[in-house]
């Protein structure tokens, strides 16, 4: 089952909630409140297509991800190339 992030506007908690597809949690684990949880896009790293259609700063997720795998390559790079010459 895949695992949400969600908020509790209530007790203002955020809490990991596991649950299937298209199922929404109504009640906060935490305070019991109803119809307080909103899920939490922001804190979830998912870089699939629905996740971009929601409030979060996806482009930001993108970027950041893309910045990591930009200083990877340039490691791996510097690795491939001192083998090389170290022969
Ligand atoms: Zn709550």
């Amino acid at each position: 089952m895949p695992i949400y992030v969600y908020g509790c506007t209530s007790c203002g908690d955020k809490m990991d909630i596991s649950h299937q597809m298209g199922e929404n949690p109504l009640t906060c684990p935490v305070c019991n409140s109803e119809n307080t949880l909103e899920r939490d896009y922001t804190t979830s790293f998912s870089l699939n297509k629905k996740a971009s259609k929601g409030k979060a700063p996806v482009g930001q997720i993108v970027r950041d991800f893309i910045e990591n795998t930009k200083e990877e390559v340039y490691r791996e790079k510097e690795n491939l190339l001192r083998e090389k010459y170290d022969d």
